[in-house]
C-alpha cells in the first residue's frame, strides 16, 4: 500500500485476543477458532481449516447498491471440527450447505458460524456454499481508515488493507490462509467489472453483463478487489501474459493517470530484472476517480490507485513501481502476521528507490542518506502496533534496513538473497525470522545483529 497523505497515528490500546483453542487429540470434534489470534486484526481469520479455492458469483446493481452472491469455498479441515466460522461483515445469509447438505448457521457480529450435519475429521476436504445478499458497507476503522466494499457514483470499489474481503464475500480473512479464486460478477451492460488475475471473457444477457476473472496463484484475501463503474479498459499482452489496465472514465484519457499505468509492463520488467520472474499470470492496474480512496493498494496482479497520485504535471511512476514491487514482496510472498508488514513495505519502498535511480532521478545511496538523517529510531519496523502499521518505521526504516543489508553483504549476495528468497517462498507466507535466517544462510555470515539494529534498535545504527 502507498498512502496518499501522511496518516495521523492515533494512540490505540490494542486488545489482545487470544485465538480459541481446538483440541482434536481426544477423538472428539470441537469448534474452530473464531480468529487466528493476530492482534492487529482482532476477530479476523478463523481457525481449524484452510481454504484452497473461492468460486464467487456476485451480482451488483448500482441503482440500489444491492449485492447478491453465491460463494463456493473448497477447504480442508486442519482439526476435527464440530463447527467452523467464516468472516462476513453485514449482509444477510439465506442458505449454507456443506458438501451439498443444508447446514445450520448463525451470525455473531462479523462472523458466520456454520454447523455442518456431521463433524469434519481432521484432513477432510469439504465444500461450503453460502447464498447471501444485501447492501455492503465498508468496515470502519478510526485509526487505519475504512476498508471494504463501498458504493461510488457509478458503481462500487471493494478495496482495503488489512481488511476488506469480508464486506462482500464469506472468507477466512487473514493472509495466513491464501487461496485461488474464480470470480463471476454481473453488472448492468454499460459498466465494467474489474478484478484480479486473468480475464476469462464477458457475456451479456437482458441488459446485464457478466465479467469473469481467474486468479490461479494463491492470493491473500485483502489482495482481492472488485471495481465496478465507467472505465476505459485496455486489454493486451505483455511478456506473453494478459495485461488489463483501466482508468476511470472521469479522468483524462491522456493525463498523468493513464500515462502512469501505461508504463506497467516496462516497470514490471525492470523489477523482474532485480527480483526474478514476475510471479503471476497477468499484469495490470486500475485507477479509480473516487477521492475517498486516498491510497494505492497492491491488489494481486492488478493494483488499484487512488486519483490523488496523479494530480501532478507528469506521470507518477514511483507509485506504480511500489505497487508492482509488492507483486513479489507481499503478494507472492505474504506476511504470516501483520506485525511483519515491513517485509512488504520496506521492500516496496526500496523498489521505489531502485526505480528512481534507474529512471535517472535520484541514486539509491542519496535516498538512503537522506532518509537515514531524518529517521526516528525510537519507532520499530517490526511489530510497530496496529495504529502505526502504515507508518514511516515500516516503510522508510524498512527500506533503510534493506539497503543496510545490501551494504553489509555486497551487491552480488544481496540480489542472490532477494531472488532466492522470492523463489523459495513463492506463493507462501513468511516471517521476519524466516527472512533473516535465509539471508544468513545465503550470505554465509551472521546477520541477526545487523537486522536487530536496523529494524528495532532504539538509536541510529552504525553504517555498514
Ligand atoms: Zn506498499
Amino acid at each position: 500500500m502507498t498512502r496518499g497523505r501522511r496518516w495521523g497515528a492515533a494512540a490505540l490500546a490494542v486488545a489482545l485476543l487470544a485465538g480459541g483453542c481446538t483440541r482434536d487429540d481426544d477423538g472428539r470434534f470441537h469448534p474452530g477458532a473464531a480468529d487466528v489470534g493476530d492482534p492487529y486484526v482482532p476477530g479476523a481469520g478463523n481457525g481449524g481449516y484452510d481454504v484452497g479455492h473461492y468460486a464467487l458469483k456476485v451480482r451488483y446493481d448500482p441503482a440500489n447498491d444491492r449485492l447478491t452472491g453465491e460463494a463456493l469455498l473448497t477447504a480442508t479441515a486442519t482439526k476435527a471440527l464440530s463447527r467452523f466460522q467464516l468472516d462476513l461483515a453485514g449482509l444477510t445469509v439465506d442458505r449454507v450447505r456443506v458438501d451439498g447438505a443444508p447446514a445450520k448457521h448463525r451470525r455473531d457480529g462479523a462472523e458466520l458460524i456454520v454447523t455442518p450435519p456431521h463433524g469434519l475429521p481432521a484432513g477432510q476436504r469439504f465444500a461450503v456454499e453460502v447464498t447471501y445478499g444485501g447492501v455492503p458497507e465498508p468496515l470502519p476503522s478510526a485509526e487505519l481508515g475504512d476498508g471494504g466494499f463501498r458504493a461510488t457514483g457509478d458503481g462500487a470499489i471493494a478495496l482495503g488493507q488489512p481488511e476488506s474481503a469480508s464486506t462482500w464475500y464469506p472468507v477466512n480473512d487473514h493472509p495466513s490462509d491464501k487461496a485461488t479464486y474464480d470470480l463471476e460478477v454481473t453488472v448492468p451492460d454499460r459498466l465494467a467489472a474489474l478484478s484480479n488475475g486473468v480475464p476469462k471473457g464477458t457475456e451479456s444477457r437482458d441488459g446485464w453483463t457478466t465479467w469473469r476473472w481467474s486468479e490461479d496463484s494463491p492470493m491473500a484475501s485483502y489482495l482481492s478487489t472488485l471495481v465496478i463503474g465507467h472505465y476505459r479498459v485496455a486489454t493486451g499482452t505483455h511478456a506473453g501474459k494478459p495485461i488489463v489496465t483501466a482508468v476511470a472514465a472521469g479522468l483524462p484519457a491522456d493525463g498523468p493517470a493513464a500515462a502512469s499505468v501505461a508504463r506497467t509492463g516496462e516497470i514490471a520488467d525492470f523489477l523482474s530484472g532485480r527480483f526474478g520472474p514476475y510471479p503471476f499470470d497477468a499484469y495490470g492496474g486500475i485507477v479509480v476517480a473516487d477521492d475517498r480512496i486516498r491510497y494505492a493498494l497492491e491488489t494481486q496482479s492488478r493494483p488499484v490507485y487512488g486519483p490523488g497520485f496523479f494530480r501532478g504535471a507528469g506521470p507518477n511512476t514511483e507509485v506504480v513501481a511500489h505497487e508492482l514491487a509488492h507483486q513479489w514482496f507481499g503478494d507472492s510472498v505474504s506476511v504470516a502476521r501483520w506485525s511483519d508488514l515491513w517485509l512488504n513495505e520496506g521492500f516496496a519502498t526500496y523498489a521505489e528507490w531502485l526505480w528512481a535511480e534507474h529512471d535517472g532521478r535520484r541514486t539509491v545511496e542519496r535516498a538512503f542518506a537522506d532518509r537515514y538523517a531524518v529517521t526516528d529510531w525510537s519507532k520499530p519496523s517490526v511489530d510497530p502496533g496496529r495504529a502505526a502499521m502504515f507508518g514511516d518505521a515500516v516503510y522508510q526504516r524498512g527500506a533503510l534496513t534493506v539497503h543496510a543489508l545490501r551494504r553489509a553483504v555486497g551487491d552480488d549476495a544481496f540480489f542472490r538473497i532477494l531472488r532466492g528468497w522470492l523463489a523459495e517462498r513463492r506463493n507462501g507466507t513468511a516471517t521476519t525470522a524466516d527472512f533473516i535466517g535465509y539471508a544468513e544462510r545465503t550470505a554465509g555470515k551472521p546477520l541477526r545483529p545487523l537486522f536487530d539494529a536496523w529494524l528495532v534498535g532504539a538509536s541510529a545504527p552504525a553504517l555498514p
